[in-house]
């Protein structure tokens, strides 16, 4: 957070992912200014910013992402709702687009 807060003053700083999902009170003393339990809806369709990572020459993607399985000792399936099925009949296994650059 401090880093954060360091590069970027000013700006809003939310914290999310697993473990924010998981333990939110404890993400709270990060000095977060909000704290999001689990997806978030209006990131699901974009883009990471390559461009802000000078010499970045690789692309991010989900194949998958949750788990159907619910082993005891795992916090995956709490806060990520299982996966999605692609379009069996897709062969990029629903990947729907790639943008090369
Ligand atoms: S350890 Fe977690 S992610 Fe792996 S199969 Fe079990 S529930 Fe799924």
């Amino acid at each position: 957070m401090r880093y954060y807060r360091g590069r970027f003053p000013g700006a809003e700083v939310w914290l999310g992912g697993i473990y924010a999902s998981l333990l939110p009170d404890h993400a709270s003393l990060s000095g977060a200014d909000v704290v999001w339990r689990g997806i978030f809806p209006e990131a699901e369709d974009l883009m990471p910013a390559y461009d802000l990572v000078p010499g970045w020459r690789a692309t991010i993607l989900f194949a998958s992402r949750g788990c159907v399985r619910r082993c005891p000792f795992c916090a995956v399936p709490d806060p990520i709702p299982p996966p999605r099925a692609g379009d069996p009949g897709d062969p990029r296994g629903g990947v729907s687009s790639v943008t090369p650059f």
